[in-house]
């Protein structure tokens, strides 16, 4: 099947990434690696009217570790975290990113990790979902941005 017609928005700007969102509400949907929203909307599941596709957004690709902590954009991918990715280059404790890396290889298969993102995975709120559960073990702090500012919501174990 193919899905209903949408209006398609690539922003290159987180600005005005949140912007396009508010102007349209309910009737827009965010596309990260589209790896659960792509299928959902060509079954129809989802009629979004306007796509808001994040991919060009380089900001939310940020992977870096500011005063002992690690931070992750959004749009990183899922593949980031495994051997070979961006991961690498940081100097993370060994036992953290032998964690993440070996979390992040049981995602689904190679083209569900190069495309999918940790943000799409947290959204997306399944209970099943690695990144979720990882989230809540390690007390993370997820911030979320609308145009109206910036907040941050504790996911905490303790
Ligand atoms: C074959 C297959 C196997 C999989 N196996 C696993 C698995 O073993 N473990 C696992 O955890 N997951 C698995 N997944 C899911 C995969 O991890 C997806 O990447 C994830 O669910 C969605 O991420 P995405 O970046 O593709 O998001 P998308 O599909 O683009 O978006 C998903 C939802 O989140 C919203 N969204 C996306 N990004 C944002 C954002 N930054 N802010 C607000 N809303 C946002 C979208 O509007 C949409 O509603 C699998 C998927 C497939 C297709």
């Amino acid at each position: 099947m193919y899905p209903a017609s949408f209006r398609y928005h690539r922003p290159s700007g987180l600005h005005d990434a949140l912007e396009l969102l508010s102007r349209h509400r309910a009737d827009a949907a965010v596309l990260a690696g589209g790896q659960s929203l792509v299928p959902r909307m060509n079954l129809r599941q989802a009629t979004p009217k306007n796509i808001v596709d994040l991919n060009r957004i380089a900001e939310l690709s940020k992977l870096a570790v500011a005063d002992d902590v690690l931070e992750i954009g959004a749009m990183v991918r899922h593949q980031s975290f495994c051997h070979e990715g961006a991961i690498g280059v940081l100097s993370l404790p060994s036992n953290l990113a032998e964690l993440l890396g070996r979390m992040a290889g049981a995602i689904g298969n190679l083209p569900v990790r190069l495309r999918g993102t940790i943000g799409g995975s947290l959204a997306n709120a399944s209970p099943k979902a690695q990144w979720a559960l990882l989230s809540f073990l390690l007390d993370a702090d997820i911030m979320i941005e609308n145009a109206g500012g910036r907040a941050a919501s504790a996911i905490r174990n303790s």
